[in-house]
């Protein structure tokens, strides 16, 4: 008896601790003064293989010290970092069954600086046919890390210039290379020949641990990406300061990133998650979603029991005050686990409003998503009439920065029985995802 009441109290004053401290560790001051210096002009937009994307990292790092997190996977500091290559083509000829491809027939990804194609080397002849959906096939080569010679449908001819705007860049260090060749519908005897500048530059996200007491090896993982799009021309239109060129990025996703920090500290001064905790700020998001992608093959995706990505919280919601909705809802069972821990409180999560845009799809959560992690983006922005979205004017005071905190309390609570072991949300069907 004694032994259980004693439990009884440990764990009354755990909840009142918890409730206590939730108001006192995050609040409106400090989630402010974070928000301030990922957003200010000094971080110059914080665009990948910029300065301002270093001294973004170093912020967060110091920050991730002085709360007292532990590295990841006994890392030496809290970077974890990886090289990007980036190629540009310089010459391309391109020879099927005896007759020359015109070079604006042609879309290369290459990483070697010397492309040597012909049937008889280690390359693949795949197909994307008339009536095809182009945008999963396209992807599914572009992405696949093999050497592949794709011959596309003539139809499909409009889609070269976009593709043309797509970064010739590659977290994969093997050095892979993927043409798309636009007309031919067979190659059975074929010479593509190229040459290409190689530069390899270095890219890291910021992650830090907080380990499970009893669950070390189930993870939950919050994250945010710390970048944005840098420094562009004066953009037109821009009401409150014709002369800025700066993209703060203060929603986008300075927000979700100090949520990453605060929720850190919580949890820290919490001290009783029995999950892992990874407080992951991914970089490369805005330039493809290169951070995340490495962060997916630095751990076992089976571990992961959830992942909150946070983005964009900086806004009211549709809905007003104390809300906002979750992407991809009905692809596990976490937003229900997340509705019913607000149950009787001021916040509400919906499911994502905006099913067209394909939310789900186009922010980090999707690459753990499509390796089957309960893996959703929290946000609050209206991506139908978002005014400051990808414009200069993103900036801090366009943020409700007292209902921010609200949502970064209401990501706290939510996932409470979630970081204690006793919910785990169902995975997500990757399968179904890739067949889209
Ligand atoms: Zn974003």
């Amino acid at each position: 008896m004694k032994k259980i009441v004693l439990s009884a109290v440990v764990l009354c004053s755990a909840c009142m601790l918890q409730a206590q401290n939730i108001n006192k560790i995050i609040n409106t001051k400090d989630v402010t003064k974070i928000e301030k210096v990922l957003s200010a002009d000094d971080m110059q937009g914080r665009r990948a293989f910029t300065p301002g994307i270093d001294k973004a990292s170093s912020y967060i790092e110091s920050e991730f010290k002085k709360i007292g997190l532990q590295t990841f996977n006994g890392a030496k500091d809290f970077k974890q970092e990886f090289s990007m290559t980036e190629s540009k083509n310089v010459s391309l000829k391109v020879l099927i069954d005896g007759k020359a491809i015109d070079k604006a027939d042609v879309v290369s990804f290459s990483y070697q600086p010397q492309l040597a194609m012909t049937e008889k080397s280690d390359v693949q002849v795949v197909k994307i046919n008339a009536g095809d959906k182009f945008g999963p096939k396209f992807y599914e080569y572009y992405q696949s890390e093999k050497n592949l010679l794709v011959l596309v449908d003539a139809s499909f001819k409009p889609r070269i210039a976009n593709m043309r705007h797509i970064p010739q860049m590659t977290a994969n260090p093997g050095g892979n290379s993927v043409v798309f060749v636009f007309g031919p519908t067979d190659a059975t005897q074929f010479s593509i020949e190229g040459t290409n500048t190689i530069t390899k530059n270095a890219l890291n996200n910021v992650v830090g641990v907080l380990k499970g007491k009893s669950k070390p090896n189930e993870y939950v993982v919050f994250s945010g990406h710390y970048d944005h799009l840098g420094v562009g021309s004066p953009a037109e239109g821009v009401e409150h300061d014709a002369t800025d060129s700066i993209y703060n990025g203060a929603n986008d996703d300075a927000a979700g990133t100090t949520a990453v920090i605060m929720l850190a500290k919580y949890f820290k001064k919490l001290n009783n998650n029995e999950r892992t905790i990874l407080f992951t700020t991914f970089v490369a998001e805005e330039i493809g979603g290169y951070g995340a992608q490495y962060f997916s093959k630095q751990l076992n995706p089976d571990q992961v029991m959830a992942m909150f990505n946070l983005e964009m919280i900086g806004t009211e919601s549709k809905w007003g005050k104390n809300s906002a909705y979750i992407t991809g809802f009905e692809k596990s069972s976490m937003g229900e686990i997340l509705q019913k821990n607000l149950q009787g409180s001021a916040f509400k999560f919906y499911p994502d409003p905006y099913p067209e845009q394909q939310l789900f799809y186009r922010s980090d959560n999707a690459t753990l998503a499509k390796l089957g992690v309960p893996a959703h983006t929290i946000s609050t922005s209206k991506m139908d009439s978002e005014p400051n979205y990808h414009k200069v004017s993103d900036e801090i005071e366009t943020l409700d920065m007292v209902n921010m905190t609200q949502i970064i309390k209401a990501i706290a609570i939510s996932s409470a029985t979630i970081v204690n072991g006793k919910d785990t949300p169902s995975r997500v069907d990757s399968s179904a995802l890739s067949r889209k």
